[in-house]
């Protein structure tokens, strides 16, 4: 897996209906797209997902945020997919993100940040599989 990542564009995102915008610019910046699916994680999902914060300050209002509406997921392949997506959408705080990135163009605050991506090839393996079913992988 280490030359894939795991997206997702968040319940933010989909509401000021940038899913079109997001994805054009991710395939322009040479991923490719092996899974895609639309999708709304449940409470115990958000939970799972997270749960590397679960004791942060942060950690109610990331759960909120991430179940009040649908997301996108998808598998990005490319060479070093994970650091190279972890480039394309920015600093976690928009504020901080440089110019161009998903985050500076997309993104509102810390907490409503747009779009994630997987911080390790060992969790974009585990992140995959949250989603994706090997008949889901192309
Ligand atoms: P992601 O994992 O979503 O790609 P990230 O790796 O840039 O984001 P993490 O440190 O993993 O950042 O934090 C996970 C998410 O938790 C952030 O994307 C953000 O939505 C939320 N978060 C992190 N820090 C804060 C904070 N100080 N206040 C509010 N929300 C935060
Ligand atoms: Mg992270």
């Amino acid at each position: 897996m280490s030359n894939t990542t795991l997206m997702m564009i968040k319940p933010d995102a989909l509401e000021n209906g940038h899913i079109g915008n997001i994805l054009e610019k991710v395939t322009s910046a040479g991923f490719r797209i092996k899974a895609l699916k639309l999708t709304q994680l449940t409470v115990n999902d958000a939970e799972s997902f997270y749960r590397v914060h679960k004791e942060r300050p942060f950690f109610g209002e990331l759960v909120n945020f991430m179940t009040r509406g649908p997301i996108v997921a998808a598998i990005l392949e490319k060479e070093n997919a994970v650091s190279d997506f972890r480039t394309l959408i920015g600093s976690t705080n928009p504020a901080e993100a440089a110019e161009g990135t998903l985050r500076k163009l997309y993104a509102s605050s810390m907490g409503e940040n747009a779009v994630h991506g997987s911080d390790s090839d060992e969790n974009a393996a585990i992140e995959a599989s949250f989603y994706f079913s090997q008949r889901e992988r192309f």
